[in-house]
């Protein structure tokens, strides 16, 4: 995964100097699943400008939500149920006045958010929408009747009397409605109304969603001034100059998982040669997925059942190795194969670990490249338009062919003479020009040549580190 400096998602939640103070305070919840969509793309997507978001990371039914009008849920993962108490929490916020909006589609087996709808009179099915979708009459003091709605998938709702249709399918079935309970309001509607990608740029419907949001949360008046502020996972424990921090629902991952950090991290100390760069790693977050993790350097957050784990180990072993993997190489981030290298040093720890699918990898990607550029000569990893398999391929091909002709711990003297030759705190840019001259040092040949004959776009000209 891409470093997500965690930072930046607890700053946006706490900047106090917006130029309008905002009318909506949200809250994503990212405790029941962690997606980097709900890591603040949603507020961007729908609330900027007149919101501002927080998230919650901690268990949900110890939430704060006194200074919260828009609580967003989604369906969640099976292996985190919504508990009674979260249930609980999330009906008393909504009699006290606040709005929940519940993004979620049926499926079978029903995920937990079946429960959620369920305690407020809705039940999702298995039926999926058919489009075109059409704004029912009763919203269309909300939605311009004729906004065209882009609908990506999913499933409609069943709804007690309690609700108000706001959305039809073609088959006249609610796509989204909304209830009033209390002072508040319940919003629930299919996933596939809403954007979905990591990089924000799917802002489908806002402008039906704007509004409405900022009209239904807006019936709680918030006090910009009073703190709204991310909520953390509640739990932490120490574990040899290690923090380790969950929740009540990843909790019975954790130990496990920090078990398998410690397997790992002697093993990237052999093959790197050296210890993670200063000051990192220091933290390590049970994440609530099974869709990977990140890395900031200082913190790295690793998917709680990742690979179908505990079941199966190997992916795990990867992917530990790989967001660790991170913190050995920053701050100088590598150029071209920074996700392949930290691949690739989770696969060598599997190797260490005598784990089959660790060698199955390595081929099974050193083919998928070779497939587009049979003897690695001839495309040039670095041209934009470079494939994907060729770039992964091609960047496990060369740490082999370095391992194979100036090993063994070829890997390791580059670790180690990056860390010599490169300054402490940190440089812009990185290039591969770089990284030839440091590749060069550490094995005590000039390796232009090399990377040449292997298509790279490389030259000693212009890199300071070269000659020596
Ligand atoms: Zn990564």
């Amino acid at each position: 995964m891409l470093p997500t400096p965690l930072v930046l998602a607890l700053a946006l939640a706490t900047a106090g100097d917006d130029p309008i103070p905002p009318v909506v305070h949200s809250v994503s919840d990212i405790s029941q699943t962690f997606t980097f969509y709900m890591d603040g793309r949603f507020h961007r997507q729908y609330l900027d400008g007149v919101g501002r978001d927080a998230r919650n990371w901690g268990s949900l039914e110890h939430l704060d939500l006194e200074n919260v009008n828009l609580l967003i849920l989604t369906a969640g993962d099976a292996h985190i149920p919504y508990t009674e108490a979260a249930l609980d929490h999330v009906e008393d916020y909504v009699r006290d006045g606040g709005t929940a909006l519940i993004m979620a589609d049926g499926q079978d087996p029903m995920p937990p958010g079946a429960a959620l709808t369920a305690h407020f009179g809705a039940t999702l099915t298995t039926s999926s929408v058919t489009p075109p979708l059409e704004t029912t009459p009763a919203a269309r003091r909300l939605i311009d009747r004729d906004h065209e709605w882009v609908f990506r998938r999913g499933t409609v709702l069943e709804l007690s009397r309690k609700w108000t249709v706001h959305l039809r399918d073609e088959g006249d079935r609610p796509v989204f409605a909304a209830r009033d309970l209390g002072k508040g309001h319940v919003l629930l509607g299919s996933r596939g109304l809403f954007g979905s990608r990591p990089d924000a740029s799917d802002p489908i419907n806002a402008e039906a969603w704007t509004p409405l949001l900022v009209h239904y949360a807006t019936s709680k008046r918030i006090d910009p001034d009073l703190p709204h502020n991310s909520t953390w996972a509640e739990h932490e424990r120490e574990l040899g100059g290690l923090i380790l921090e969950f929740h009540d629902g990843t909790e019975r991952y954790a130990d496990a998982v920090a078990a398998e950090y410690k397997t790992v991290h002697p093993h990237l100390v052999a093959i790197t040669g050296v210890e993670p760069s200063e000051g990192m790693i220091k933290r390590l977050l049970i994440l609530p997925t099974g869709g990977g993790g990140f890395s900031s350097g200082q913190r790295i957050a690793i998917g709680a059942w990742w690979g179908n784990y505990p079941e199966r180990r190997y992916p795990m072993v990867e992917l530990i190795g790989h967001e660790a993997g991170h913190s050995w190489v920053l701050p100088h981030a590598e150029p071209l194969w920074n996700e392949p290298i930290a691949t690739y040093l989770g696969i060598q720890v599997g190797l260490r670990l005598d784990m089959d699918e660790a060698q199955q990898t390595l081929d099974k990607q050193i083919a998928r490249g070779r497939a587009l550029d049979p003897d690695f000569t001839t495309i040039d990893p670095l041209s934009p338009d470079a494939p994907r398999d060729l770039i992964w391929g091609k960047s496990y091909f060369v740490f082999e062919e370095l391992e194979r002709l100036h090993g063994p711990g070829a890997l390791a003297k580059y670790f180690r003479t990056k860390r010599e030759l490169l300054p402490k705190g940190g440089r812009n840019n990185y290039t591969m020009d770089d990284c030839v001259a440091v590749w060069s040092t550490a094995v005590g040949e000039d390796l232009f040549p090399w990377f040449a004959s292997l298509a790279f776009d490389v030259d000693e000209s212009r890199t300071s580190l070269w000659p020596r």
